[in-house]
């Protein structure tokens, strides 16, 4: 076989196994969020969840209970009569025994007595105390009725149904007393199978209407109360979208909804006024505090400068004093500058002069000044025709010269900073690459946010963690976007794109 083709079946082979695993990788995604699902829906701590469950719980007993009664009365409605027949019969036979036993023996009238008074259906037996049986109905000479019958022990005295393999019967006993004699125990039995059967047919039936009573019943509650729970929910969205320097846009405002819940959004918007006002008040204070501060600050850092500048008999411990107030002082100063600048951005009164520019000239630009600050060589690798969008001149070179500090901040001396202009599908890219520290995975996301920095240890350079943030409101101020590439000690990419369309 020539190597060729073993190299493209090893390719095909790859890609089957890497659809298998692709195709494994999405049955796992389906599998967990089914399982987040059924816990959602299992949660027990959830309001709907309980609701449900105990109106549910209060329908079942209720109907159970209903359901209950009622067979227990069907009971006794089906026994009452045969019970009464019973007790007459059982108040009768020994006064029909005396008058049968007045021309025979005693045993031979209760013979007839019992061939007088019992049907094939109602077989009557007497027992001495023995456990002999001294007389008995006719029908209990059958071997598969008399067998029966006559072998149960312990039968009561008030009658009670007795399951005797399959066939119910209502059976009694008494004690037998005749012309002051006792005879032993008389025995009552009453076949009631078939009504029984119908009896048991009916409870059966009652059952299942009530199981699925409770099953339609629990599932109109659950969709009732996951209707009622809508509203909630609602809110709850809602508030979640709401972010900090948008409280006095934000509105909950509901359609249909029960009046307590509408009471409930009414209240949170009352809220929301408060806490926008509250946070209109923090804003402006922040912006007076920086403003007031900077000032003074600017002055002292000055004075400091010029006596460093001007001073030649100063000790070396003086010096070193003042360099460290100087540079403590100019950092606080542009911590100042950049809360300045964020309370203006988040108040709206920054405003952005939109003009045409040609990025060349401004990376250019940019560079000449960079170059000012920092000792660091700064290349520039640029389209040969000139690239145009739309923003703002001064936030522009504001935003650049930021990425370039952090880039010269968070990078070795020697090693290069470099610009990169290119134009692709409509949009200009600017790059601002480092061979520096690099920053970690998963905090390359969060390096945008107000205050975060990276690792404190690492951060020698001094900084405010408010640079970036500024950076990205300011770019998307002006329409444009901003993302970052990084790998741990490689260094990184910051990349802000623009429209080239030059319509406004
Ligand atoms: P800082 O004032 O701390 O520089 P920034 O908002 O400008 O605040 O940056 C946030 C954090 O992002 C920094 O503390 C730093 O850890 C990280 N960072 C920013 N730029 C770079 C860069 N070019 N290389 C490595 N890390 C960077």
């Amino acid at each position: 076989m020539k190597l060729a083709d073993v190299t493209k079946r090893l390719a095909t082979k790859k890609q089957q196994l890497e659809i298998v695993n692709l195709k494994s990788s999405h049955n796992k995604a389906k599998l967990l969020a089914s399982s987040n699902k059924v816990r959602k829906i299992l949660d027990t701590a959830s309001l709907k969840v309980r609701l449900t469950v105990g109106i549910a719980a209060v329908a079942a007993i209720g109907l159970g209970s209903l359901a209950a009664w009622t067979s227990m009365r069907m009971q006794h409605i089906l026994v009452s009569t045969h019970k009464e027949n019973m007790k007459e019969i059982v108040a009768r036979f020994p006064m029909d025994v005396e008058i049968y036993s007045e021309m025979v023996s005693v045993r031979e009238g209760a013979q007839r007595a019992i061939a007088s008074l019992s049907t094939s259906n109602k077989p009557i037996w007497i027992k001495n105390s023995e456990g002999e049986v001294l007389a008995k109905s006719q029908t209990l000479n059958k071997a598969e009725i008399g067998n029966v019958l006559l072998a149960v022990d312990n039968v009561p005295l008030i009658p009670q149904v007795k399951d005797l393999n399959g066939s119910y019967w209502l059976m009694c006993a008494t004690p037998l007393r005749v012309n002051n004699t006792d005879l032993g125990m008389l025995y009552l039995a009453h076949n009631i199978t078939k009504d029984q059967i119908m009896f048991l047919n009916l409870i059966r039936g009652l059952a299942l209407a009530t199981v699925i009573a409770i099953a339609i019943m629990t599932t109109v509650i659950a969709v009732y109360i996951d209707r009622s729970m809508r509203p909630l929910k609602k809110i709850g969205q809602l508030t979640a979208t709401i972010s900090a320097d948008k409280l006095d846009q934000a509105h909950i405002h509901l359609e249909q909804a029960p009046s307590e819940v509408k009471e409930l959004a009414e209240t949170f918007d009352k809220m929301l006024v408060r806490l926008a006002e509250a946070w209109e008040h923090q804003r402006e204070l922040l912006s007076n505090v920086s403003h007031e501060l900077r000032t003074p600050l600017t002055i002292i850092s000055g004075y400091i400068q010029s006596i460093l500048r001007r001073s030649d008999n100063l000790t070396e411990i003086q010096t070193e004093a003042l360099m460290t107030a100087a540079s403590e002082a100019n950092r606080t100063v542009q911590l100042l500058q950049d809360l300045l600048d964020l309370a203006r951005l988040d108040s709206g009164r920054l405003q952005f002069q939109i003009e045409t520019i040609i990025l060349n000239d401004l990376l250019q630009e940019v560079i000449g000044m960079a170059e000012q600050y920092s000792e660091r060589t700064i290349t520039l690798e640029a389209e040969p025709k000139p690239v145009a969008i739309k923003a703002d001149n001064h936030r522009l070179k504001q935003v650049l010269l930021n990425l370039i500090d952090n880039a010269v901040k968070y990078s070795a001396p020697q090693t290069p900073v470099a610009l990169k202009l290119s134009e692709q599908n409509d949009r200009a890219k600017i790059q601002v690459c480092d061979r520096g520290v690099g920053i970690p995975l998963q905090q390359q996301n969060r390096i945008f946010e107000r205050f975060f920095r990276v690792d404190e240890s690492r951060n020698r350079a001094g900084g405010t963690g408010l640079g970036l943030s500024i950076v990205k409101t300011l770019v998307e101020g002006m329409g444009g976007n901003i993302s970052v590439r990084s790998q741990l000690n490689e260094g990184s990419t910051f990349t802000i794109s623009f429209s080239t369309s030059l319509r406004s």
